[in-house]
């Protein structure tokens, strides 16, 4: 896995080097510089957890804004594994339920995943110009929805694996990454990637899932940033209450 240096163009996004592309469209955006008031202060971009409605649009604007992009198609999350393929241009925004994973081939849509902890899995083809995203807490992990996508990917755009460009956002990091009944909620597979006891690496888990989906190592990059260290990011395992930040990628 690659060690990344980071763009911030506006302080409150990163942009992953590796994406650097004509072709493309990303932001990892943070808690900051939005309009919601505490807990959820101030970028949050999640309805449904208490945050008024007009704070969230206004936000989710304010994103669109900055990444010249006309919607945004979100995924409900249930901390599952199906993959909703965008196969036309909305109207207006979208928050499709029951999808925890977004794959397209259409351009000026930004795919986006909400997070507080969980993982944003980016991926690109550069070839058949096509774009994913996976959210991926633990239960996604488990249920491995990275291969999921990445074969939705092969399945509908005739993606090689072999050309994706995959990113890990930030995310619950090994340092605080502690599950104490693993043994019931995580299989046997995972138990080699504790750091320290009950503690796991699940950056080391999206990598290597990547790879066995067939995408190179050399491809992957990883933010390594710790959301639950990190207080410019939400972090559900530090405050409970909280909001959601945006991961968002699209084909210009
Ligand atoms: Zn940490």
């Amino acid at each position: 896995m690659n060690a990344i240096e980071f763009l911030q163009p506006n302080g409150n996004m990163l942009v992953f080097p590796a994406f650097a592309s004509p072709l493309l469209f990303h932001g990892v955006f943070n808690r900051l510089g939005g309009v919601s008031q505490a807990p959820w202060d101030s970028r949050n971009v999640s309805f449904g957890l208490g945050d008024r409605p007009e704070h969230v649009l206004a936000n989710r604007e304010r994103i669109k804004k900055s990444l010249s992009c006309a919607h945004l198609v979100s995924a409900g999350q249930v901390h599952g594994s199906n993959v909703y393929i965008v196969k036309e241009k909305p109207v207006e925004d979208l928050e499709v339920k029951g999808f925890d994973a977004l794959i397209t081939n259409l351009s000026g849509i930004g795919l986006m995943i909400q997070q507080a902890d969980c993982q944003a899995v980016m991926l690109f083809d550069p070839e058949k110009r096509a774009i994913g995203i996976a959210h991926a807490g633990w239960r996604g992990s488990v249920a491995d929805i990275i291969s999921m996508t990445v074969s939705a990917m092969n399945q509908v755009y005739a993606t090689d694996p072999a050309d994706l460009i995959a990113t890990v956002s930030p995310s619950l990091g090994p340092c605080c990454a502690e599950f104490i009944n693993f043994i019931i909620e995580l299989p046997e597979s995972f138990h080699d990637y504790q750091v320290r006891p009950n503690y796991f690496d699940f950056w080391a888990i999206s990598h290597d899932q990547l790879c066995s989906a067939g995408v190179r190592s050399e491809n992957i990059y990883a933010a390594r940033i710790c959301t639950q260290c990190n207080q410019d990011y939400f972090s559900y395992r530090r405050e409970k209450e909280t909001g959601r930040f945006a991961s968002v990628i699209g084909l210009r």
